[in-house]
């Protein structure tokens, strides 16, 4: 039996997401210990049951431990199931990060699935929406399998309320896919979010990106919205070039300012323009899994963050990873992975 010390590394819930996603691919039991051990409120919080009930209902799994608190679990899956599926996280916790944990099984199921998720959709410290649908979902496509995912409402942290719809198309196997150049960067813009709160705000974000970036005001949209249940504030960059498009979020919050917002959001895409690399460092660490059951796959990015080397030793829990990642100099890695992967 595998056993995960749930508390390594980076020691949060993406152990458990990713461990999860490799089971079920793998179609391996294990079990994990001391989930999130390190943090204020540790175990099992309803974003993350809400991951493990809803693995274990793709996988047809056997699973004891799966309640709110707990610091330990054990899944042993039986199959890959497709068709529809609705969770509903009943909280603020992040849609994305519940995805994450079941996708990677779904791209490669024997059939079509369509999947309702409830809860947080740009949520601080998760893949926002438009992260997924811009960055992350069409190189996967570029893997094979098709994906769509809509927005039906969003929910902002606190109030969640959100709702998206993705609707899968999964291929047999997974193509390899190699990130290693940028090319030219084609086109920079900004988009300001706002929902139920003073436009004003984004106003005053999009004008600090604006000067930081040298954007022109073709280039920066604000989008009010009136669906949310709460109030929200997002800000987006988006940098598309020949290669992918890269997308860096500021959170608005109680208590910092709109100015301030967008500073750190353009720092982080400033920092990556810099580097002259592909892949974000977010980016990195979710395209591990589906590199791991493409067998392999290269990238050059920002230095390796801890998900990103946590997630690289998650991966040898399951199957045999050659990875070793490298630094190729002004500030570039070069993460190349090999695997046996994983076919239908
Ligand atoms: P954890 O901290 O273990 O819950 O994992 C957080 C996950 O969210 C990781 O896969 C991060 O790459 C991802 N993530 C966090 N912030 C962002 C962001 N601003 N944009 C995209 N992905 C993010």
């Amino acid at each position: 039996m595998i056993t995960i010390n749930g508390s390594y590394g980076e020691g949060g819930g993406q152990i458990l997401r990713s461990a999860l996603a490799l089971s079920l691919v793998t179609g391996k039991p294990f079990r994990i210990e001391k989930i999130r051990a390190g943090r204020k409120k540790p175990g099992l919080m309803r974003q993350h049951l809400t991951a493990v009930n809803a693995a274990a209902e793709v996988g047809a799994a056997r699973v004891s431990g799966n309640a709110i608190g707990s610091q330990a679990f054990a899944f042993a899956p039986q199959t890959i199931r497709c068709g529809r599926f609705h969770w509903s996280i009943g909280t603020a916790g992040s849609c994305t990060l519940v995805l994450q944990t079941i996708l990677p099984a779904l791209i490669i199921a024997g059939g079509p699935s369509q999947i309702v998720l409830e809860g947080g959709t740009h949520n601080p410290f998760a893949p926002p929406f438009d992260f997924l649908a811009r960055v992350f979902l069409p190189l996967l496509a570029r893997m094979g399998p098709r994906i769509v995912a809509e927005l039906e409402r969003p929910g902002f942290f606190p109030a969640g309320g959100g709702r998206m719809r993705i609707t899968i198309d999964p291929a047999a196997s997974l193509n390899r896919l190699e990130l290693k150049n940028r090319g030219p960067v084609r086109r920079q813009s900004a988009r300001a979010i706002i929902a139920n709160l003073n436009p004003g705000i984004a106003r005053r974000e999009l004008k600090v990106v604006a000067k930081a970036l040298g954007l022109a005001s073709a280039d920066l949209q604000t989008i009010c919205i009136d669906n949310a249940p709460g109030p929200g504030n997002v800000l987006f960059i988006d940098i598309e070039s020949e290669t992918l498009t890269e997308v860096f979020t500021g959170f608005g919050q109680r208590g910092v300012s709109a100015e301030t917002v967008a500073a750190r959001a353009a720092g982080q895409a400033r920092d990556y323009l810099a580097a002259a690399v592909p892949v974000g460092r977010y980016l990195a660490d979710q395209l591990l899994v589906p590199m791991a059951i493409a067998g392999g796959g290269a990238f050059v990015t920002l230095p390796p963050s801890r998900h990103t080397l946590t997630n690289i030793d998650i991966i040898r829990h399951f199957m045999a990873l050659s990875c070793e990642p490298r630094e190729t100099g002004d500030g570039a890695w070069e993460i190349d992975l090999c695997t046996e992967g994983v076919n239908r």
